[in-house]
């Protein structure tokens, strides 16, 4: 069974939302403009149990179904990123420096399709907890919510998402069981010598070449430190010192990013850090300060909801176009916090041919909305069955 027909018979009231979002982006914690227009859709739709300013700009709707049962859980991210666009389109961002880069405005309009025909047919036993949240890509939204007791308030009991991919066909969908998505650490390295002429190296300590031989160093805990089969990225992603040719400056910087999917990798990092920032530091005569932040958790598909996920999506699909056997990614993403707490799965869901996700000319393919809205659609009437449907 293809998509669902009475969501391909309003597909174009969810282009006419999406390029109404896209239009109109806005960034982290500060939804509000696209939280507002989520929730008069949600009014039209009938939806009476509407819950706003959770996590400062998320909304959660509850639609009840026809009889009693469980609560699951589907989450829709909403915030844009600070890039101006350059697609041209006529729906292009009118909010200077900020752009749908990441698809988004495609993954809320892909949960209001699905809110308006559930509204509309209610085919479940037990109630459904829309969770449009704000602060994906930076602000920590999903943590927010999670922390703001989300999960237990609404007793949801398991959650999904969906996250769009360029270069996948559209009406396609992949995932895996366990791991999917990596765990992102951010690492600063402050390093204060003696400045001094560039002319008379021997009466500074110079900060630069600590640096560098910090950066090499680091490069080593992959290479050297780490089991060969198990992923992990260590890249140091920035330096920064000096001002002319012929001063040594008096502190350099380097920082950078951690991605791995194991806490016991992500503590050995950390040690390795710490020892060769020291090390490195009583070699060159400096003083450096390492401080390790750690970003989201990895995301760990529960292995049941994503064997249901999975048979969902077969049934909305095009024909032979679900995989769940697909590679885990480096890139991280905070549905993470919700996994950590429910069981449920991530998937992502084809864009076809556009540019990447967050390059100035990305835009969400309109014709990917109605796979998406199906997919939240029927994820609810299997996971909550009427007696006797
Ligand atoms: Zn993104
Ligand atoms: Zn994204």
């Amino acid at each position: 069974m293809p998509i669902i027909n009475r969501i391909s018979a309003f597909s174009e009231d969810m282009t006419e939302w999406r390029r109404h979002l896209h239009k109109h982006p806005e960034l982290g914690q500060q939804c509000h403009e696209t939280a507002a227009y989520v929730v008069d859709r949600l009014r039209e739709f009938g939806i009476e149990e509407i819950h706003e300013g959770i996590a400062i700009s998320g909304v959660v709707a509850i639609i009840q179904g026809r009889s009693e049962g469980r609560t699951i859980g589907l989450r829709a991210d909403m915030d844009a990123l600070p890039i101006t666009e350059t697609t041209g389109a006529e729906w292009a961002s009118v909010n200077d420096g900020k752009m749908h880069a990441c698809g988004h405005d495609g993954h809320t309009t892909m949960l209001l399709g699905a809110a308006k025909y559930l509204a509309e047919t209610r085919n479940f036993a037990g109630r459904i907890a829309l969770i449009f949240q704000p602060a994906e890509e930076v602000g920590g939204g999903a943590e927010l919510m999670v922390e703001e007791g989300v999960l237990e308030r609404f007793d949801i009991s398991e959650v999904y998402a969906l996250h769009n991919m360029p270069g996948t066909p559209v009406g396609q969908f992949y995932t895996t069981p366990g791991p999917i998505m990596a765990s992102v650490d951010t690492f600063h390295v402050d390093i204060k010598g003696v400045g001094g002429h560039g002319a008379y190296p021997h009466e500074t300590r110079d900060p630069i070449t600590a640096a560098l031989s910090i950066a090499q160093a680091m490069s080593t805990i992959v290479s050297r430190n780490h089991y060969a089969l198990n992923d992990l990225v260590v890249s140091v992603t920035m330096i920064h010192a000096g001002t002319a040719d012929n001063i040594i400056p008096e502190t350099a910087y380097l920082g950078g990013t951690v991605r791995t999917f194991d806490k016991d990798v992500k503590a050995m990092v950390k040690h390795r850090m710490s020892e060769i920032v020291a090390g490195q530091a009583a070699s060159f005569e400096v003083e450096a300060t390492l401080r390790y932040d750690e970003g989201y958790p990895a995301t760990i598909n529960a292995p049941d909801q994503t064997a249901f996920a999975t048979e969902v999506a077969r049934e909305v699909a095009a024909e032979g176009q679900v995989c769940d056997t697909a590679t885990r990614e480096m890139g991280a993403e905070d549905f993470a916090y919700f996994l950590e707490k429910t069981p449920g799965s991530y998937l992502f869901i084809g864009n076809g041919d556009t540019a990447g996700l967050h390059q100035p000319d990305f835009d969400f393919d309109d014709a990917t909305a109605p796979y998406g809205a199906s997919f939240f659609a029927r994820i609810a009437e299997r996971a909550l069955p009427l007696e006797g449907a």
